[in-house]
């Protein structure tokens, strides 16, 4: 479904992110969650993308397999990183065809292991995938006429990138300009820093949907993993001062960790957020106990269609 009518039809949206597996093992614990999760209806899926090779199958292979054998409406994620325009056009191809309704459109993390030359890329950023989404929508091929809906990254405390905040919200706002529907963004755990950079978009003139990331804690191990994948994101005194007389005791880590991220979303959602996104680390335990403890009724998108 276009992202328009799904905002259109539920605010605030709750969203799921989810990474491909690598092993068959991994593919079914992943696929677990995924029906684990799917009694709660999230209003769309998100499946992230890899930086090359077998990786990138692995997402379009995930995104069909959803699409066709289960009732949730997946969006696929897809970078500039090492990318021609002959493979966009060949994976917008695939998905128009899969009647997927919606892409994620970034820039993308930088390939590791290998010599990189970003200069010699055919999108250098993110607003030129935007761009060339927005001329295949217009070829007509989509079963939908508007085409794909177009979503992009945002980073309330900032993108590492580019130091000068007001320069990035230039670039930021002309990628939206270019022909973005909605903005998902990076996690945080500071509420302030997304209420700030909603506003501060709000006097540039972005007036899309702005989607709020949240990744509850789990573990200390998956804390500095964060710490390494969102590089610059702040960890506030807060979250440290619980998360530190806990260090030695998982089970109330990943308590003291769900707890915040409930905090964080009941705080959101009085402030009238346009939608939460939950990366989910591909498991559902966290993400479950949230919705639960928010009083998400199961199913509610099945009751809302069957009123
Ligand atoms: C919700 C979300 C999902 C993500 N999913 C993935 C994923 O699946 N796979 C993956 O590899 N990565 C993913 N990322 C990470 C993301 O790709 C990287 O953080 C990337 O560095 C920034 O992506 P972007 O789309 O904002 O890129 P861009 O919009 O291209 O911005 C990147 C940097 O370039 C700067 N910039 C933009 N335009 C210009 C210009 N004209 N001149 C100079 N500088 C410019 C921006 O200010 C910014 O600093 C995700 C991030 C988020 C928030």
């Amino acid at each position: 479904m276009h992202i328009t009518e799904i905002m259109r039809g539920h605010s605030p949206t709750f969203s799921f992110e989810f990474f491909p597996p690598k092993t068959l093992h991994a593919a079914e614990t992943l696929y677990q969650t995924i029906r684990d999760l799917e009694s709660y209806m999230p209003d769309f899926v998100s499946v992230t993308y890899g930086a090359g090779g077998s990786t990138r199958e692995l997402t379009h292979d995930l995104v069909e397999r959803i699409q066709h054998t289960t009732k949730l409406d997946p969006i696929p994620h897809l970078t500039c990183v090492c990318h021609k325009e002959e493979e966009i056009d060949a994976i917008l191809l695939r998905y128009a065809k899969s009647v997927i309704g919606n892409i994620l459109a970034l820039g993308g993390d930088r390939p590791s292991g290998m010599a990189y030359d970003k200069s010699r890329e055919s999108f250098q950023h993110a607003i030129d995938l935007v761009k060339f989404v927005r001329l295949f929508n217009e070829s007509g091929v989509h079963p939908d006429r508007r085409g794909f809906g177009i979503g992009v990254a945002g980073f309330p405390e900032g993108h590492p990138a580019t130091p000068n905040r007001l320069v990035e919200m230039d670039h930021f706002k002309a990628k939206v300009d270019a022909g973005a529907d909605y903005i998902v963004t990076q996690l945080f755990f500071d509420n302030r820093d997304f209420f700030d950079f909603r506003e501060r978009c709000g006097l540039a003139g972005v007036h899309i949907p702005i989607i709020a990331g949240i990744m509850p804690i789990t573990s200390i191990t998956g804390l500095k993993r964060m710490a390494e994948l969102a590089g610059g994101a702040r960890f506030p005194a807060k979250l440290l001062r619980a998360l530190q007389p806990c260090q030695n005791d998982p089970d109330m880590v990943r308590h003291v960790g769900i707890q915040y991220a409930l905090e964080q979303c009941h705080d959101l959602l009085t402030n009238d957020v346009a939608g939460i996104h939950f990366y989910t680390l591909n498991q559902s335990g966290a993400t479950r106990m949230i919705f639960d403890s928010l009083g998400i009724p199961r199913n509610r998108n099945l009751q809302a269609s069957n009123v």
